[in-house]
């Protein structure tokens, strides 16, 4: 599977499957969160950054009211859906990824008719770096511009961010979708989630000698059951007890406070959000002042809140953030919603071979499926491709 999308590619197995050339192509990346995790539904910071491994969907306007959508990956074939019975009974598997986007611009009352569509992605999917938000936000940006809908970015992930919600059932915030719809080449995207503003931060990793590699530990994750939405509701809890609308509002100084006022697991899952928001605002002042090199410990110390406080870790997960770290990465740290999916280590570009081949073998030495490795650098956002 190559990394890079090839549009014109996209554009012939279209055109192979539906029997005519596509009016165009879109692509929206997956993305890593370099820092920030399950602060997005509490109101807090992210800093995630578009990766180059993208969502392409080709698409044709219909006639009739029929959607007709195949994908790459998979041998469902292609399935065909009447957009006047759209419900949530006929929007299942992949397909409520596409439509449930669909479904949402039609509810904003944006006229969608029937469309042959034709998605081929390079984001591996449950790894983590969110397959989904891509599909979603290519397919939000076609439509945005084959309807002259005229959503701006802001909204796109909203919408992106409703069909993950409501067609598909994973109680998810907006991380995923504003990095994939927002980010430029060579930055990272720092996002307060409480107001939506953005700011792109330059994040040149090359120019440091250093990169980003993603183990993906090929453990799958599930978003839309038991772990993610148990923790947004201790979330939940922990800012009804304190009496705040979210824990964005709960900084270090209150902690002691707290403690006395929620359970012992409230508390440590209040902790992780409250650190790691401040962890987010520490690595974008180390960033400006030291550049990447600096902001190791801040990625390994999200890593620990993750695995102590907020229990979100796995044994795969942490064994390839202590092996990165015994073998030369600056930090590392399991990046996405977490119980499985990808880790992320900072390395000096030098020790690329020694980290991959020492996790290779911590993997095999524990049993463990083997991980799949690769390097990843900050790429463009959400675009028409052809
Ligand atoms: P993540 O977003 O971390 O990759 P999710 O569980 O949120 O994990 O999304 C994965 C789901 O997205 C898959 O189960 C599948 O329904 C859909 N998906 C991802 N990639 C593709 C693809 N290339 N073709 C069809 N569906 C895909
Ligand atoms: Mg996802």
């Amino acid at each position: 599977m190559s990394a890079s999308i090839d549009a014109a590619h996209v554009a012939k197995a279209f055109e192979e499957t539906f029997g005519a050339a596509p009016q165009g192509v879109w692509a929206a990346p997956g993305r890593v969160n370099l820092i920030g995790e399950h602060t997005d539904y509490n109101e807090g910071f992210v800093l995630p950054f578009a990766i180059d491994r993208a969502a392409a969907v080709a698409i044709r306007l219909r006639d009739d009211n029929i959607a007709q959508l195949r994908s790459s990956y998979g041998a469902e074939g292609t399935v065909s859906v009447d957009l006047d019975t759209l419900s949530h009974d006929t929007m299942t598997g992949w397909t409520a990824y596409p439509l449930g986007v669909v479904w949402v611009m039609r509810q904003m009352g944006i006229t969608i008719g029937g469309f042959d569509l034709y998605l081929h992605s390079t984001v591996p999917s449950g790894a983590g770096l969110s397959s989904s938000a891509a599909i979603e936000c290519a397919v939000a940006t076609a439509f945005n511009e084959l309807e002259s809908a005229g959503l701006s970015p802001n909204e796109l992930v909203l919408v992106g961010q409703r069909a993950e919600n409501e067609v598909v059932g994973a109680p998810t915030g907006i991380l995923d979708q504003s990095a994939s719809l927002l980010s430029t080449d060579g930055h990272a995207v720092f996002l307060d989630c409480r107001t939506q503003e953005s700011t792109l931060v330059p994040l040149d990793l090359a120019a440091a000698g250093l990169l980003i590699l993603v183990v993906d530990t090929k453990v799958s994750h599930a978003h839309a059951t038991g772990g993610y939405a148990a923790r947004r509701a201790s979330c939940e809890l922990g800012a009804e007890v304190l009496g705040v609308a979210a824990l964005r509002d709960v900084v270090a100084a209150d902690l002691p406070e707290a403690a006395g006022l929620l359970d012992d697991e409230t508390y440590r899952r209040v902790r992780h959000i409250v650190t790691e928001n401040q962890r987010v605002l520490d690595t974008i002042v180390v960033l400006d002042d030291a550049g990447p090199a600096a902001i190791g410990a801040l990625l390994t110390a999200s890593h620990v809140s993750m695995r102590d406080d907020f229990e979100i870790s796995c044994p795969e997960l942490d064994l390839a953030v202590d092996t990165a770290l015994a073998h030369g990465a600056l930090g590392a740290r399991m990046t996405g919603g977490g119980f499985g999916g990808s880790a992320i280590a900072l390395i000096p570009a030098s020790v690329k071979a020694t980290v991959r081949a020492s996790v290779v073998q911590a993997f095999a030495d524990a049993s463990f499926t083997a991980p799949d490795i690769f390097a990843v650098s900050p790429a463009p956002g959400a675009r028409r491709v052809r």
